[in-house]
């Protein structure tokens, strides 16, 4: 099998005392969508910026395209950015209110030296066709352009280079309901279309599992489930899971864990399992020794001392 286009080993990040990211592991492939999912506060977007180097990771290795981001050099990091783009979650935000459209969509071209100036423009327009905007909004300002439409002018933005992965950190989170589903789709239409390879973050299981063809679910800086969407969703093995979906509405009558609390501070992780202080399953050797992976088959797996019991 070739190597993913995204391979993290080991990444870690702690702030002075506060562990952000801690060990994570992910691999993925060409063209596949992988989300990372889990409450505020469980470290998704901070590996993410950690994934592109915006952030410095403590440890852990992240090849992209074969080569480990986190050993280049500021210019050979700032050529391989033109593969790797971002889309963020406040639309308001993440564009320049003092750049036209047309600025906005030629300025990352320019950047990384991509196009002659009228292939560059062509581009731009082209784009503004692909997220289904009227041409004329080419001399407009972000101001003039609703939630939803900024965002789509964002997504237009991120595919201007043309790159490999889009990394999307909770990209519909801020809009208007009425609207996500319109975003998502168009996202699920591009990414098809052009076969980016994404990076999806969200809180919401809902979203991920439309989007994602793998879910990794993190707390508090660990990924605690990781596998297929369909099986993570419709079979969670670990009690978080099980706790997050729990809070999906319509998501069944059944009896599942139940979510209690708030996420611990990063600045004092519990011992052992770091889920235990909400974990309604929690026993003995939950406070003493932290749980490792184990498969549960069909490529999931779950960090969690019951399933190593159950199969013994
Ligand atoms: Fe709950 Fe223990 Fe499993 Fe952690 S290891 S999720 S505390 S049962």
């Amino acid at each position: 099998m070739s190597e993913p286009l995204l391979n993290v080993t080991g990444l870690s990040k702690s702030f002075s005392a506060v562990q952000a990211v801690r060990g994570v592991d992910l691999a993925i492939p060409k063209g596949s969508t992988f989300g990372l999912v889990g409450e505020s506060g469980s470290g998704k977007s901070t590996t993410a910026r950690l994934v592109l180097r915006l952030i410095e990771p403590t440890s852990g290795e992240i090849r992209f395209r074969g080569r480990d981001l986190s050993k280049l050099g500021a210019a050979a990091l700032r050529a391989e950015r033109r593969h790797m783009q971002m889309i963020f979650q406040d639309p308001f935000g993440s564009l320049n209110p003092r750049m036209s459209v047309r600025e906005t969509l030629v300025e990352p071209q320019l950047v990384h030296g991509v196009g002659t100036p009228d292939e560059r423009v062509r581009t731009a327009a082209r784009l503004l066709d692909e997220v289904s905007l009227p041409q004329a909004a080419l001399d407009r300002f972000p101001h003039e352009f609703s939630g939803g439409q900024r965002q789509r002018i964002a997504i237009a933005r991120a595919l201007a280079t043309n790159p490999e992965l889009i990394v999307a950190d909770e990209p519909v989170s801020a809009l208007d309901v009425s609207v996500q589903a319109q975003v998502l789709n168009l996202m699920r239409d591009l990414q098809d279309r052009h076969n980016t390879t994404m990076l999806f973050i969200s809180h919401d299981l809902r979203v991920v599992r439309f989007m994602c063809d793998e879910i990794a679910v993190m707390y508090l800086g660990e990924i605690v489930e990781q596998g297929p969407s369909a099986r993570v969703y419709g079979a969670p093995a670990h009690p978080y899971t099980k706790a997050l979906l729990d809070s999906v509405p319509g998501k069944g009558q059944e009896k599942r864990a139940r979510l209690s609390g708030e996420i611990p501070s990063a600045h004092a992780i519990p011992s052992g399992c770091a889920f235990r202080t909400r974990c309604p399953l929690a026993f003995d050797r939950c406070t003493r020794e932290a749980p490792a992976m184990h498969e549960t088959g069909g490529g999931q797996r779950a960090a969690c001392h019951l399933l190593e019991e159950r199969a013994a």
